[in-house]
């Protein structure tokens, strides 16, 4: 579609002149027909917890007094604003990095992958630990060879912490890292292990590896979509909220790297963020 400006000829002369401006609107339509699309999946994303805890707290006044169905309702009720909370921060992370994609490099600084790939996995302890699935993060440059620890290995190898540097900033990447490291967590099964490996040459490497329950083919391409989700039941009962790895990738493109995924359903998956080397 194009749209006509104004039209101006020259004051009755022989040789009419016309100015006629135009202009692409398709990508206009096509950026608003997205926003009002976003808009429509928040409200519907919101209006579920909060539907739910009205529910709940009516059922649990009218069960005052039966001691075990107020605890159980109430426990629901407070997983539900969890719930809530947890998809109002995803989605302030989600316009917090939107607003700066292209800005980015400006405000950069030198980032120890080591360091920030030990915190994310730090910060996912308790809900692996919850699975019994192990962690093992492996370190490595073309030099130095590699150095493997889990996260409670006591103290660990910090030898290449200084080796191993993006620009960026920090505490995003941490929590690109830390979005891929909970997935893999989420969607594996008990009793499992999860690897993080960095590797160094030329670039820099980052890749979570999960025996987990994959991704069909057709979806690879979809989950960096906003609120895509494989399978919408599983992931909202476990707390999903689609954003994870839209919130990753744009970090990932901030710092000037991509992320890509290879994944056989029944088998696990496999995220890789390449960045360039500081
Ligand atoms: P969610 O909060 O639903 O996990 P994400 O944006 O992080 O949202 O992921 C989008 C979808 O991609 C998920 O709903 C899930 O279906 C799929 N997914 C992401 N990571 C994995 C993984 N490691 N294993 C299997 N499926 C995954």
């Amino acid at each position: 579609p194009v749209t006509f400006g104004t039209e101006i000829a020259n004051a009755g002369g022989a040789n009419e002149l016309y100015v006629i401006f135009l202009e692409d609107i398709s990508e206009k339509h096509h950026f608003e027909q997205m926003r009002r699309d976003f808009v429509t999946n928040v409200s519907h994303e919101l209006k579920t917890p909060a539907g739910a805890i009205s529910l709940l707290a009516e059922t649990v006044s009218s069960a005052a007094d039966d001691p075990d169905a107020v605890r159980y309702f109430s426990g629901r009720i407070s997983k539900e604003s969890d719930r809530l909370t947890e998809l109002v921060q995803k989605l302030i992370a989600l316009q917090k990095v939107q607003d700066e994609d292209g800005l980015a490099a400006t405000d950069s600084e030198p980032v120890s992958i080591p360091k920030i790939v030990r915190e994310a996995v730090a910060e996912n302890e308790v809900q692996a630990a919850a699975k019994h699935i192990e962690i093992r993060m492996y370190f490595g440059d073309d030099t130095e060879g590699v150095t493997a620890e889990t996260s409670n290995d006591g103290q660990p190898d910090t030898s290449l912490d200084d080796e191993i540097i993006v620009k960026g900033d920090a505490d995003s990447l941490k929590t690109a890292v830390k979005n891929l490291v909970e997935n893999a967590i989420h969607y594996s099964p008990e009793n499992t292990h999860v690897g993080v490996s960095v590797r160094k040459n030329g670039r820099v490497q980052i890749r979570v590896v999960d025996q987990g329950i994959g991704i069909p083919a057709d979806a690879q391409k979809r989950i960096f979509e906003r609120f895509y989700r494989v399978d919408p039941a599983r992931s909202r009962a476990t707390g999903g909220t689609g954003l994870g790895l839209a919130i990753t990738k744009h970090i990932v493109q901030d710092a000037g790297g991509t992320i890509s995924v290879w994944s056989r359903p029944g088998e696990g998956s496999t995220f890789t963020i390449d960045l360039p080397n500081a």
